[in-house]
């Protein structure tokens, strides 16, 4: 039989970067916990028609399809929105507003594997449902932020726009819906002059191509003066107008609050999924010329799936790219680095009562392994220095007549004899 191999685009994450990954997760969640979101958890499959509904081209192409074997046209999640939309929609359809929901989890797209993109990943998602105020729009943004800080991102900016500007700008000039949605996808993948061929094509006015091509240009720093140029770039189209107004006063909020976040405005910057339908963003660090997150605005999402009007505005994080950032940062993360301990029987006759001290450190929520290859103390102990562990308790007859044991401190090389009931309270010391 041939070597079995993970499949193409899927990887094992060995114990260090599991213990990563989790660390991320927890930051995840306590930000949730902090900024009120509850956490719900929904099934990695769903109904294809679901998971295609509003994903986008670029998204639906690649999602990982199949039928169960009840015949049923299933799709592995490529992203949570949906599933959260799907919730909203029905279960809390009449329950009081806003909700704050937060998953964590695995999302699976067909993306070509590269560094920084997988066919499995883990996101952390936020949804804020239910308020089409800046301020929603505002804490969604400051979340994030307040994430990367706690993970200990160096050097990340947010690079921020607003669909509302560029589709007002379409749908004033009678582009379609359909249409529009492929402008986007080009706009996001940065092929601006198919971009404009394609509305040229679709009987946009020159003035209006000349509007975008001037709005693709536009971006900087100082995003208050972007913003403003932004508006009088648009001038002439009213919804594109509103757009700017919109935008400025979410960046109001977060600075006039006293919160500095680093950030780019850029007025030619479309994301991949179709439902946004405000501001927009994403977040980067210098080293990697991937999103380590993105989110934003879409107002109209949970009627399309059949629920309410509901306004509401959102962010996925994504775990293995804020994972990589601060690995190649060089950022170790500040896990905890509890004790460990290796409990080890010298004489056969002795297991049960390592057992028995094993158990009770462990009550004591003290890390124990327990020697379980039946090996002689000097292997062991060399197995266990290799294995970065902090103590080594041995139990051998001699002490043990004595109802004591030895503990041997492995990193200073020193070791005492204590009583048994006191080898938690001298190694806790
Ligand atoms: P999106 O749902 O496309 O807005 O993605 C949100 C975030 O998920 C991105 O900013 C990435 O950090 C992460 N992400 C998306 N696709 C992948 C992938 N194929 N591999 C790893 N992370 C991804």
């Amino acid at each position: 039989m041939s070597e079995f191999k993970t499949v193409r685009g899927m990887r094992d994450l060995l114990p260090e970067e599991a213990r990563i990954m989790r660390y991320i997760e927890n930051k995840a969640r306590r930000t949730a916990e902090l900024y009120g979101f509850k956490e719900i958890i929904t099934p990695v499959v769903e109904s294809y028609e679901l998971l295609s509904a509003k994903a986008g081209e670029e998204v639906r192409s690649r999602m990982f399809v199949f039928k169960d074997l009840g015949n049923r046209n299933v799709a592995l999640r490529p992203e949570f929105t949906a599933s959260v939309a799907r919730l909203v929609a029905t279960t809390f359809r009449t329950e009081p507003k806003p909700f704050r929901l937060f998953s964590v989890g695995s999302n699976y797209r067909y993306d070509e594997p590269q560094k920084g993109r997988y066919r499995e990943f883990w996101q952390s998602n936020y949804e804020l449902m239910g308020s089409n105020r800046p301020e929603a729009d505002a804490e969604i943004l400051l979340l994030t932020d307040s994430l990367m800080k706690a993970v200990g991102l160096k050097g990340y900016k947010f690079k921020v726009g607003h669909v509302g500007v560029l589709r007002g700008i379409l749908a004033q000039e009678n582009v379609e819906d359909k249409v529009q949605n492929a402008v986007m996808q080009l706009m996001d993948k940065k092929q601006y002059e198919d971009a404009f061929r394609m509305v040229e094509e679709a009987g946009m006015s020159q003035k209006g191509v000349k509007v975008l091509r001037k709005l693709v240009e536009l971006k900087g720093d100082k995003v208050f003066d972007v913003v403003e140029e932004m508006k009088s770039c648009v001038e002439d189209y009213e919804k594109a107008v509103k757009a700017t107004e919109n935008l400025s006063e979410i960046l109001k909020l977060i600075s006039e609050s006293g919160n500095k976040i680093n950030m780019t405005v850029d007025a030619g910057f479309a994301r991949g999924l179709e439902y946004y339908t405000g501001i927009i963003f994403e977040v980067y660090v210098p080293d990697l010329d991937i999103a380590l997150g993105g989110g934003g605005r879409y107002d109209r999402l949970i009627e399309l799936f059949g629920g309410e009007p509901t306004p509401a505005v959102g962010v996925a994080h994504g775990i293995d790219r804020i994972m990589l950032s601060l690995q190649s940062q060089k950022t170790k993360p500040d896990l905890d680095e509890e004790k460990t301990v290796m409990v080890i029987p010298i004489q056969e006759e002795l297991k049960t009562e390592a057992l028995k001290i094993a158990q009770t450190l462990r009550s004591a929520v003290m890390m124990v392994e327990l020697e379980v290859m039946g090996r002689k103390m000097v292997k062991a102990l060399e197995d266990a220095d290799r294995r970065g562990i902090s103590y080594a308790v041995i139990v051998g007859e001699r002490e043990f007549k004595e109802g004591k044991a030895v503990i041997r401190d492995l990193k200073k090389r020193e070791q005492s004899t204590v009583e048994i009931g006191k080898i938690q309270e001298s190694i806790k010391k």
